[in-house]
């Protein structure tokens, strides 16, 4: 079946998913240091109910997925969901977004199980600076995660950086120097200012840092679902790319729902509200009453976040997902 529009003749084709919003990190950025309220063990959705989800998307037209969290790694079993998953006909694209603490231990199973590709958050390449800014993490668990998930054959791998005044803005152009010396896929992802505390940096600022190392030319076809503006420095294997949801959103390109651990559709990453699918699944709903759901969330969606830049309180990207 053909993609799906909304209503202002956006085609719906990828549906991310968070299936936890535990996390065994705790960023800066993302959640305070005692963690946020979590949803309890019974609402968040199971795996048969997210498959269900999944089966009256392809139904509609949707055909790329992407699993998300929380931290995905830590939802017991998420390798036999990337497998179901994989198995529904009519998925094309199956990706997972991780901090990779725990990437190695799952790299192979993952890519064996139907995973595609990979998008691992990484916002420091420094061991003492990782630990400030994840409070718990050990970067050398990540770069094992980075180096398993190529091996095991996912592909591309890209890296998540998050840069922040101050913290971490000092590395930009290193982050960009692996783009030529290792073929790393990095992307600068703008800040969205839950903590007043922490700056964003300017997209502008971040393509003069980076090509002090040369111009940035313009790139397309590196697998992904449109956010990123991707570019490449001359002779580099990798590509340098840029997710400005806030200071040039890319809500025109917009071709997504989210699925929030506790089963809520939203329309659009800063809905404040979205439609309950938990109910009507613990509730026995079928593919078709889901499906109606869906249409109705994609009926829902905004022609613009209205986000400048003071982020709602209310959600926050671990519910989420990003
Ligand atoms: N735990 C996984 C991870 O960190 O990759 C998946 C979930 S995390 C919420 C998804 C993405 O959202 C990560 O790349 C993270 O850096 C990003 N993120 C979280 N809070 C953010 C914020 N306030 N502004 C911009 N990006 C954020
Ligand atoms: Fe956890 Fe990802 Fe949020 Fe960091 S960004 S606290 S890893 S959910």
């Amino acid at each position: 079946m053909p993609g799906i529009c909304d209503g202002f003749q956006r085609g719906i084709d990828y549906l991310r998913i968070s299936v936890t919003d535990r996390c065994n990190l705790r960023c800066i950025y993302c959640m305070p240091s005692h963690g946020v309220p979590l949803v309890s063990h019974q609402d968040i959705l199971s795996y048969e109910e997210i498959l269900l989800v999944v089966r009256a998307a392809v139904e509609i037209g949707m055909n790329k997925i992407r699993i998300t969290g929380g931290e995905p790694l830590v939802r017991a079993g998420i390798v036999d969901l990337v497998r179901m998953i994989a198995l529904v006909d009519g998925i094309q694209d199956i990706s997972m977004t991780t901090n990779g603490i725990l990437l190695d231990k799952y790299a192979g199973r993952l890519a064996e199980a139907g995973l595609h590709r990979i998008n691992v958050s990484m916002d420091t390449m420094k061991p003492d600076r990782f630990r400030r800014i994840t409070r718990t993490g050990d970067l050398s668990d990540v770069l094992r995660g980075l180096q398993s998930a190529r091996e095991a054959g996912l592909d591309p791998v890209k890296i998540n950086v998050v840069p922040m005044q101050g913290i971490n803005d000092d590395e930009i152009k290193d982050f960009a120097r692996m783009t030529l010396e290792k073929g790393w896929h990095v992307r600068f992802i703008e800040l969205m200012p839950f903590d007043a505390a922490i700056g964003l940096i300017p997209a502008d600022r971040l393509h003069h840092e980076i090509e002090r190392l040369g111009t940035l030319e313009p790139h397309y076809g590196l697998a992904g679902n449109g956010a990123a503006k991707y570019y490449r420095l001359p002779g580099a294997g990798g590509t340098v790319g840029f997710i400005e949801a806030i200071s040039e959103p890319f809500c025109n390109r917009c071709n997504r729902l989210r699925l929030s651990a506790d089963g809520t559709l939203l329309p659009c990453l800063f809905s404040t509200d979205g439609i309950d699918v938990r109910a009507p699944l613990h509730g026995g709903a079928t593919v078709h009453a889901i499906k109606q759901l869906l249409l109705d969330a994609i009926a829902a969606k905004p022609e613009m976040h209205r986000l400048s830049n003071n982020c709602a309180a209310h959600t926050r990207m671990s519910g989420i997902g990003g």
